[in-house]
């Protein structure tokens, strides 16, 4: 497959490629261009040739175009799954999810632009009014992660897109594929060439001529917090808008009146969907001393139901860790709290089952008697390991919690609403869920506290994000007097 720019599939100036492998099987699925700073140079100069023009676009010309980019998408979901699966890993149900989320996306902000109203005000003083209007910020650098590289391009070039801005789209290394085939969609729905350009290549290049380009006013970040402090420290030369989505290690709560067999389905779903890496994947579960047994009696038979195999196959449930590396991971984080005491509910790790030998596969895991100190309990597991603690109360809950540096997710289960809201109100998170496993949607903000980063996607907020704020002052005739110059 080829990067797209202005419209064209092109190779990389010195025409190196690298390929990307099939998480499941280790087979090569494809390969990219090798992009290098050159390419993403004019990646960002098609963006702002079309910036010019897409701008000035009206609204219901824009939106009209996200609306035929969600039938496209919808029309290929069968193609773009495939290839999600192929290249990501994930069971093809899920990826179809992913794909048709695109969708969605491109029709709420379509819906929602030019639907937009302001209001004109009178200065304090009298002499005229004042009128707030918004304009798009320009070329906008979008950095993509492995995990949902479909749906976390739509939390990006959909809203900038509707608010009149363009993009140079840098995917993650690992997936490239299906992002190229949907920017090729975008193509067909009547953006101008250029209005979206995929550079593939590594982030210590692409991206870091991205956060040097003075020519890039926004850099849309979702990754690790590492790597967010780095787009950080990079776009500060130019003074760079931001929205940085980064880790977390969300806690799910349950109560002792809590609807037990929902919650149990609840913690499968949060922690085993996409092989337990969503950034608001369950990482820490709490559960109510008093319900603590019988929990995860019902827990440990669920998770030994999960059906491990490669993503293409109908019957699995949860396909492989994305790389090795990243099992590897996992895998030193388990064996840490185990070395410190913890006991393994369900015993996981590597499969043995031959067919599944040349994969990343990680059969899932649960802890208990898991230390506080513990890598597990400390650090974000991006993987399919769940660690459980045992609380007296909610007041306890809420204290373990919050004993983190990220705040992305959380969820409280409970029939009471007061403590349901009480919980929600304390816990330093962007997103707490009530009787509900982690699920985004178009139309509600997300985004983090603490170092899960800052600014928010999605919903009124992620539109705002791509504009500027512009402020017009104006006079009334006659009223100007009192400023002539010089001051008395
Ligand atoms: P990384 O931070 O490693 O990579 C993300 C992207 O950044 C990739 O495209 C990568 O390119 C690029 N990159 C790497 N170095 C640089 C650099 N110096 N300058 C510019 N770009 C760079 O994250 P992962 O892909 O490993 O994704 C997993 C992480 O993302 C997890 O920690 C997870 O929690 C987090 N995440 C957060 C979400 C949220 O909304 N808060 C949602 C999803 C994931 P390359 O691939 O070429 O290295």
């Amino acid at each position: 497959m080829k990067m797209l720019i202005q419209g064209e599939s092109v190779d990389a100036e010195g025409a190196a490629t690298f390929s990307v492998a099939n998480p499941a099987t280790g087979e090569v699925v494809d390969s990219v261009p090798k992009g290098g700073r050159e390419d993403a140079k004019r990646a960002i100069d098609a963006a702002a040739d079309a910036f010019k023009i897409w701008s000035e676009k009206p609204s219901i010309e824009r939106s009209r175009v996200l609306l035929k980019i969600a039938d496209l998408v919808r029309s290929n979901v069968e193609d773009l799954a495939t290839t999600l699966t192929l290249e990501q890993g994930k069971p093809l149900g899920e990826a179809r999810s992913e794909v048709n989320s695109f969708a969605n996306t491109c029709e709420y902000y379509a819906g929602l632009i030019g639907r937009e109203r302001g209001a004109q005000t009178p200065f304090s003083t009298g002499e005229g009014f004042f009128i707030v209007t918004k304009r798009p910020l320009g070329v906008v650098g979008a950095i993509l992660p492995w995990n949902f590289p479909v749906s976390l391009m739509g939390w990006k070039v959909a809203p900038g897109l509707a608010a009149g801005n363009t993009f140079v789209v840098k995917p993650a290394s690992t997936t490239p594929l299906t992002d190229i085939k949907v920017a090729g969609l975008l193509g067909r729905a009547g953006l101008p060439p250029g209005a979206v350009n995929i550079v593939t290549g590594p982030g210590g290049v692409v991206g870091e001529e991205l956060l040097d380009s003075p020519k890039i006013a926004k850099i849309a970040f979702t990754g690790e917090t590492a790597t967010g402090r780095r787009i950080m420290e990079g776009s500060a030369k130019s003074i760079k808008r931001l929205t940085l989505e980064l880790g977390g290690s969300d806690p799910m709560i349950v109560c002792d009146d809590a609807d037990l067999e929902l919650a149990v389905e609840g913690a499968a779903w949060g922690r085993f969907r996409n092989c337990g890496q969503s950034c608001t994947s369950v990482k820490r579960l709490f559960l109510f001393e008093s319900i603590a047994d019988g929990f995860i009696r019902s827990f440990v038979e669920k998770v030994k139901t999960i059906r491990v195999g490669n993503g293409m196959d109908s019957s699995t449930h949860m396909g492989p860790v994305h790389t090795n590396e990243q099992r590897e991971k996992v895998e030193s984080m388990v064996e840490d709290a185990e070395g410190r005491g913890a006991k393994e509910l369900v015993k996981g790790g590597r499969p043995q089952q031959k067919e599944l030998a040349k994969g990343n596969f990680y059969v899932p895991t649960v802890l208990g008697d898991v230390d506080y100190d513990a890598q597990i309990a400390r650090e974000e597991c991006f993987g399919p390991a769940l660690p459980i603690f045992i609380v007296k109360d909610l007041e306890e809950a809420i204290e373990r919690a919050n004993d983190t540096p990220y705040g992305l997710g959380s969820s409280v289960w409970t029939k009471n609403v007061e403590r349901a809201y009480h919980a929600a109100e304390r816990i330093q998170a962007g997103t707490t869920w009530v009787n509900s496993p982690p699920i985004s949607r178009a139309e509600v903000p997300f985004g983090g506290f603490k170092q899960s980063g800052f600014g928010r996607e999605l919903g009124i907020e992620g539109l705002d994000h791509y504009y500027e704020t512009k402020s017009i002052q104006v006079l009334e005739y006659g009223k100007g007097k009192k400023w002539a110059f010089p001051i008395n």
